[in-house]
């Protein structure tokens, strides 16, 4: 998994193509992410007097397919491809293909 959580994604397909948000979960098991903002959907939501909740429309962000986000890079900003390398004391980094910039 070269997702993380906090990174910036991407989204390729859908509705919300193009759109760049926060990845706030990894579902591993799934391979989907959840992104801040993104991807939402609309749920009607029954009154529940127990947790102080009322009723109506919430709109939730709904995990997307890993195969339909692009890690965006700090450095250059773009939607990239992650690749791994070693430093020399032996840490596994990950870095942009597009701009060469550990991240
Ligand atoms: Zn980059």
């Amino acid at each position: 998994m070269k997702i993380r959580n906090n990174d910036k994604v991407m989204i390729i397909s859908g509705k919300d193509k193009t759109k760049v948000g926060k990845v706030l979960k990894i579902l591993k098991s799934k391979n989907k992410v959840l992104v801040e903002g993104l991807n939402k959907v609309k749920k009607h939501v029954k009154p529940n007097p127990y947790k102080n909740e009322q009723g109506g429309i919430k709109d939730n962000e709904s995990p997307i397919d890993i195969s339909n986000v692009k890690v965006v890079c700090d450095a250059c900003t773009l939607p990239t491809k992650i690749g791994y390398r070693y430093t020399e004391d032996g840490k596994k980094m990950r870095y942009c293909k597009k701009c060469d910039e550990n991240f």
